[in-house]
């Protein structure tokens, strides 16, 4: 899929707003100067990794987001099967080697999977520098992932790889990467996790792949609402529609309608549906992109669902 689409606007090809825009030269909605912030999704879906005809346009990698910016270091949110797209190198033999962050949400599977595919960690002159939430057990992040990626489970263990890797262990902190602004908050999900919003200049981006919304109303928690207040972008979950809540509400994770809520409550400018259930078809997503563009309007913000391989321009002077 290309890289440049953008689904808010209409187009020629006759896609809706708010949908896909397949094969057609539709190029993204805003104009980004020097100071933008560049958004590309690797991974948008959520929970396991699928491949199948009905979910092939949107994509089937889970959570992996970069942002990047002039004169930054990129930073990457999640580790998920998406993360092997990105700074991926055609020639196999040469790897290309990557300086820069990781915001992780959490542990889940779904959010690490990628790390030992992604191929800039065979190189040595890679250093990854990861910031993921503190543990309530007390262990710390590199014993957990030595645990995860190590034999039988993994061929090699992530000591092994070339590349350095740090982790810093973070919860409720503002701190900077660089000239990015970084706030952490925890946020309602199931384990210690994090939400993150990002600022270069006068851009924001916020991110908020698995947060948990109340069983009965709709409520933002403090930090979740400084993370998303009055912020350019916010990638917020949406995986469940109000029915298939119904069956799961304590599994941690939002409906459509209350990504919606979240980000009128909060005077977010642009909500990227994020974090698709995996059983969500693309025609289905077409169907509810469409729908809820009309609704967002209304309400004074922009709404388009997330698809891997797509990238937004945020801010910046046009
Ligand atoms: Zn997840
Ligand atoms: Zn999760």
């Amino acid at each position: 899929m290309s890289a440049t689409n953008s689904n808010l606007v209409a187009c020629d090809e006759g896609h809706p707003i708010g949908s896909l825009h397949l094969n057609c030269d539709t190029n993204t909605v805003s104009s980004v100067g020097e100071s933008g912030l560049t958004v590309t999704f690797h991974g948008v879906r959520g929970s396991t990794a699928c491949h199948d005809p009905q979910t092939h346009r949107y994509g089937g990698n889970t959570s992996c987001v970069s942002v990047s910016s002039a004169n930054e270091s990129p930073i990457i949110f999640d580790l998920g099967t998406g993360l092997r797209y990105m700074n991926s190198s055609q020639d196999e033999a040469k790897p290309k080697p990557f300086v820069g962050a990781c915001l992780l949400t959490h542990l889940h599977w779904d959010h690490i999977q990628g790390l030992p595919f992604f191929r800039p960690l065979l190189c040595e002159e890679t250093v990854l520098n990861v910031y993921a939430p503190k543990q309530e057990d007390g262990r710390s992040l590199r014993e957990i992932f030595l645990k995860k990626i190590c034999p039988p489970i993994f061929p090699i263990s992530l000591n092994e790889f070339k590349a350095t890797i740090n982790f810093h262990e973070v919860g409720d902190d503002d701190f900077m990467i660089g000239n990015t602004k970084v706030i952490s908050r925890f946020v309602p999900h199931t384990g210690p996790t994090l939400g993150f919003r990002v600022t270069v200049g006068g851009s924001t981006v916020t991110y908020l792949s698995d947060h948990q919304q109340p069983t009965s109303g709709f409520a933002i928690t403090t930090g979740a609402r400084q993370l998303c207040q009055g912020t350019d972008l916010l990638i917020h979950d949406s995986q469940y529609t109000p029915a298939e809540f119904e069956l799961k509400p304590d599994w941690g994770h939002s409906t459509l309608e209350f990504a919606m809520w979240v980000a009128e409550t909060t005077s977010s400018k642009r909500l990227a549906l994020f974090h698709h259930d995996p059983s969500r078809t693309d025609d289905a997503l077409d169907v509810i992109a469409q729908r809820l563009a009309g609704v967002a309007k209304n309400r004074g913000f922009e709404v388009f669902a997330a698809a891997d391989g797509m990238t937004v321009e945020v801010g910046g002077v046009v």
